[in-house]
């Protein structure tokens, strides 16, 4: 009573009131207990608000994913997760009609099996009862611009698997809230072919969403394929504005400032009644742009619910007084609940296709940068995908068991996944360490490849040791090949040894192929398994290559290599499909004789002509200014005048009247300049394999372009930086390939390594574009590669890694390779996109190298390079180095090798995107159909494969087809899932899908794009794999 007492005479009247509403029993009757009823369920006929309380929970960003999980370094943001679950299963137990949903099981798997077999028994009866449901439920939420789709699928699994494993849970709703624009084949591949019933994000372009809150078209019906039609149709809901709560004041973290709702009369500021008239404003707001009577609240927002019932307190009160308000109608949701409330109300919505890219939120803010920034980071994920896919092949293949596994590299991958991850777009010391988790899995992965090699290698009469044998060879790698570093093959071959170079191929088909090393001696020769001496090329090493090794070693190593190799030796090697092959380097009497020195021609550059290097059936041209300018292929008759060159763009400071700066997410340019000088220094390297042209572009930009005899494209390697900014000003580089193609505005670039989108410069086919950025606003993701075409010709150019393109003028081109920016973009991160690589305290800008390809093509014959060689790309041959004694290797080892029947190979149009052992001897195995409809004249076709001759010498016993997540029979999801109406349908379809599989023929047919997956269950009492 003492604050009573104290009371201002103006509030005694207020006070008075107090009194007597509490009728009956003096003071303090009317602070009894209230129940708060919160059973609150659909009611038809009235707006039905569904809340759904979650928590966004990056996988690293600002702080890294451990940091975040125990709440440490908080001085940089106040999140726990740990914190987050904890208090989140508390107070669902206190009350058996809230709920909520988790997201990402890198966190979930973290907390998990560190709970209480008590515990553990609370939270699976939470998620059998729904109170706790999983949704998305992949290890992270992937982002959908840089990451690939093999990416996208192996880290989905991952999750999937555990949630299946320890909760017999099958999630339903992709929920993708943050990721920065969305493509198609997160639609319907991560999503329909998953057995999502519906997709939910945030992120569409401003423009985009203004024009669907107008037509009431946020939700719609999503085809994300061409080719396979209606038959991956998923609901997709845009929110509103984002992902938290709506407008009106409705965050509940601890300390959030919206009003609480005070229903105590015995306590100041009491205000039901106000709290209740903004919620049903807010929810009218929100239905006036959306279609039937039920809507989504989403209650939470990045790392909250660290105290859960701060949040479900108050929501328990909306719901009893909303309820009893009557007007509106408030429930306890999820979006599964939501997506079956909109299916039953039984809408036609609107068609969808393509994909909402590029993702701008402001006029000046298009999120375009993170299609390129870190591109270091980038690249390293891919290399690492490649040989995660060959690693669980050889796991497979393996004989015995050595205690390695990859299961360090798949969660180091799965979490490089995530929306701040690959994107670029999280702190350095956060980028740092998903490099650091990678680099682990890759040690733990690299000695599985190895000891598999090992026992593989093993004759017959050998076998059955488990590889640690004396007599059985050891294998290394080199994982920095690619600065020119191999350890293994950089030592003196004496005399009577020899270096063996294992190649192993883990695509379906047979490959040929010419690998590169750099060695120490000229006067070596190099020979197949039959001691049949193979023709070889040794090419010098540029001093780019040399100077980039030599301090990028030190950086990762921690010291400088001791020898300096001198050339690279290149060879020839043919390897059959998921097998290996063996080649042998020894030394040499005399130098030059059998592996081909290189003529090196550095004067080129400084004459006044034209020069040209021929290699194969392609011719290339140089001219005067040594610029690649012509283009001539031999046998196709294609002959294009094309230049190659470089520019930057002056990253935005924002100090304009738009504070926008260029940033680690937002790509705003000020200004466009050519990388030139008046003429460009050629040194040619020509020999029988390759030919290598070798430009200084300007002092930090080299490249070399590469003709080989066995392809029939241009392959560009390029070094780029430290970029320069003693200038003050950031630099973001592009390069542009550059024709007289009339393409008419328009270009072709891939969605996450899959289907090819149709883009239209200046133009969006949802809405009519307001252009602000002109350059920005066109850029779109590319993982594959783009295309544009004339109603002649095409031109292709193939990426490595992730990075941002776009055509900016007809005819043209245009890849972004490396980003160095001094600004912040101000969307969180807040620090520069200014990478550096340091030795002790000296430190510089980052450099890049990378490899673009290219090729024209006449018109309509593109696909099948881009195709092929882009899974050539993907995958590049797994090369491990041993040493032999005394030239007996081919008496005691096997020296080739091929998992599949010799007569057999994969069909041209399909490719083996899984195989991998999973519990209880079974094995997973996914193949992809890699062309759309009419993109391929004879390779659109149903395909067929082959599993006995794939598997020979192995009985399958039992086949299922699962689907795309293998958590759920392919059947049974068909069955289950949602089907959907739309307003208005394009012209008649027919999708062409493989039929069943027969048990006993097990022939896998597949129609294009098709993806299928299968658990195979062997005899695991297999004679032995086959040798040749
Ligand atoms: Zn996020």
């Amino acid at each position: 009573m003492a604050v009573a007492l104290a009371v201002a005479a103006s509030l005694l009247p207020f006070f008075y009131h107090l009194l007597v509403l509490s009728a009956s029993g003096w003071l303090y009757a009317g602070a009894a207990y209230i129940a708060y009823n919160t059973s609150g369920s659909l009611v038809p006929g009235k707006i039905n608000v569904h809340l759904v309380p979650h928590s966004h929970d990056d996988v690293g960003w600002l702080k890294t994913i451990d940091q975040y999980y125990v709440g440490s370094n908080n001085s940089i943001q106040g999140a726990c997760i740990q914190n987050v679950l904890d208090s989140v299963v508390e107070a669902l137990l206190a009350d058996k009609n809230r709920k909520f949903i988790y997201v990402e099981m890198a966190f979930f798997h973290r907390w998990w099996r560190q709970q209480s077999d008590t515990t553990k028994k609370a939270v699976r009866g939470l998620v059998s009862s729904g109170q706790l449901e999983f949704i998305n439920g992949g290890w992270c939420m992937h982002d959908e611009a840089a990451v690939h789709y093999i990416d996208m699928i192996d880290q989905t699994t991952l999750g999937h698997q555990f949630l299946k494993q320890e909760f017999g849970q099958v999630p339903r709703i992709a929920w993708q809230i943050d990721p920065f624009g969305h493509s198609a084949v997160q639609a319907y591949l991560l999503g329909a072919e998953v057995g999502f019933d519906a997709l939910y994000f945030s992120r569409i372009d401003y423009q985009d969403r203004q024009k669907r809150k107008d037509t009431k078209s946020l939700e719609v019906v999503w085809r994300g394929s061409k080719t396979l039609g209606s038959s991956v149709d998923i609901f997709t809901g845009i929110f509103p504005k984002d992902y938290e709560p709506p407008p009106g004041g409705f965050y509940f973290e601890v300390n959030d400032e919206s009003p609480v709702i005070q229903d105590d009369p015995l306590l100041f500021d009491y205000n039901v009644q106000e709290r209740v008239d903004d919620f049903v404003a807010a929810a009218l707001s929100q239905a006036n742009i959306t279609r039937t009577n039920h809507i989504m609240f989403t209650m939470g927002t990045d790392f909250k619910y660290q105290y859960a019932t701060s949040w479900f307190r108050q929501m328990d009160k909306f719901i009893h007084y909303v309820n009893k308000d009557a007007r509106i109608n408030v429930l306890y949701s999820t979006p599964s609940i939501y997506t079956d409330a909109k299916h039953a109300a039984n809408e036609a919505w609107p068609l969808k296709l393509d994909d909402f890219f590029p993702y701008a939120d402001r006029a000046n803010a298009y999120w375009t940068g993170y299609f390129t920034s870190r591109p270091a980071l980038k690249a390293y994920i891919r290399i690492l995908s490649s040989y995660y896919l060959a690693a669980r092949q050889l796991e497979f293949l393996k004989r015995g068991s050595y205690g390695h596994t990859t299961n360090s590299l798949a969660e180091a991958l799965a979490i490089a996944q995530h929306h701040d991850a690959i994107t670029g777009t999280e702190k350095q010391h956060v980028a740092d360490d998903y490099a650091k988790r990678l680099a682990i899995g890759y040690t733990e992965a690299a000695k599985l490849v190895e000891s598999t090699l090992t026992s593989l290698t093993e004759s017959h009469s050998n076998s059955g040791h488990d590889g640690d044998d004396a007599l059985a060879a050891k294998f290394e790698q080199c994982p920095l090949l690619n600065i020119s570093y191999c350890p293994a093959s950089e030592s003196e071959i004496k005399d009577g040894r020899s270096l063996v170079v294992l190649v192993y191929n883990s695509l379906g088909w047979r490959r040929e192929d010419i690998i590169r090393i750099p060695v120490i001696s000229d006067a070596i020769l190099v020979t197949d398994h039959e001691g049949k001496i193979i023709k070889s090329q040794l090419l010098p090493i540029n001093n780019a290559s040399l100077s980039l090794r030599k301090t990028y070693v030190q950086a990762y190593v921690g010291s400088s290599p001791s020898v300096t190799p001198k050339y690279w030796l290149a060879f020839p090697v043919t390897v059959e499909s998921l097998g290996f092959s063996t080649y042998f380097i020894r030394s040499a009497e005399t130098r030059g004789t059998h592996a081909f020195m290189s003529i090196v021609d550095s004067s080129q550059g400084m004459k006044n002509s034209t020069k040209e290097i021929e290699q194969g059936n392609l011719k290339l041209q140089f001219n005067h200014d040594g610029k690649l300018s012509f283009y001539f292929n031999k046998k196709s008759l294609v002959k294009t005048s094309i230049e190659q060159t470089y520019s930057y763009y002056v990253g935005n400071n924002g100090s304009d009247i738009d504070p926008q700066a260029s940033g680690a997410y937002v790509f705003r340019p000020n200004g466009k300049f050519p990388i030139e000088s008046d003429k460009v220094p050629l040194t040619i390297i020509e020999g029988p394999l390759l030919h290598e042209v070798h430009q200084q572009i300007n002092s930090w930009i080299h490249q070399i372009t590469r003709l080989y005899k066995t392809n029939e494209h241009v392959e560009v390697e390029f070094i780029i930086g430290p970029i320069p900014t003693n200038d003050g000003i950031g630099k973001e580089v592009v390069t542009q390939f550059t024709t007289t193609m009339d393409t008419r505005k328009t270009f072709y670039s891939d969605s996450n390594g899959r289907d090819f989108i149709k883009r239209i410069r200046d133009h969006r086919s949802d809405w009519n574009l307001q252009v602000n950025q002109p350059v920005a606003g066109n850029y779109y993701p590319i993982n594959l590669g783009m295309f544009i075409e004339d109603d002649k010709t095409e031109l292709s150019v193939l990426v490595d890694r992730a990075v941002g393109g776009t055509s900016l003028v007809d005819g043209q081109v245009e890849l972004m390779l490396h980003r160095r920016l001094l600004h912040d973009d101000s969307r969180g991160v807040a620090e520069n996109l200014d990478e550096k690589i340091c030795i002790d305290t000296k430190c510089e800008g980052l450099i890049i190298q990378g490899k673009l390809y290219f090729r024209v093509d006449p018109l309509g014959e593109g696909a099948q390079w881009r195709r092929s060689t882009g899974q050539k790309i993907y995958s590049p041959l797994l090369i491990a180095f041993s040493e032999e004694h005394g030239g007996n290797w081919s008496n005691s080892h096997a020296t080739t090798f091929s998992m599949m029947d010799h007569s057999y190979s994969l069909p041209d149009n399909v490719a083996l995107i899984t195989l991998q052992e999973v519990q209880d001897g079974n094995v997973l195995v996914r193949f992809a159909h890699m062309y759309e409809v009419g993109e391929g004249k004879n390779l659109s076709e149903m395909a067929y494969v082959d599993l006995k001759k794939m598997f020979p010498g192995k009985k399958i016993l039992k086949i299922v087809e699962m689907n795309l997540s293998a958590n759920q029979e392919r059947q049974q999801m068909e069955k289950k899932k949602l089907k959907w109406q739309v307003e208005s349908s394009p012209s008649a379809e027919t999708v062409v899908r493989g039929g069943l599989v027969d048990p006993t023929e097990l022939v896998i047919e597949l129609g294009p794009m098709e993806i299928r997956t299968f658990v195979l269950n062997f005899n695991n009492t297999y004679s032995h794999l086959p040798h040749r």
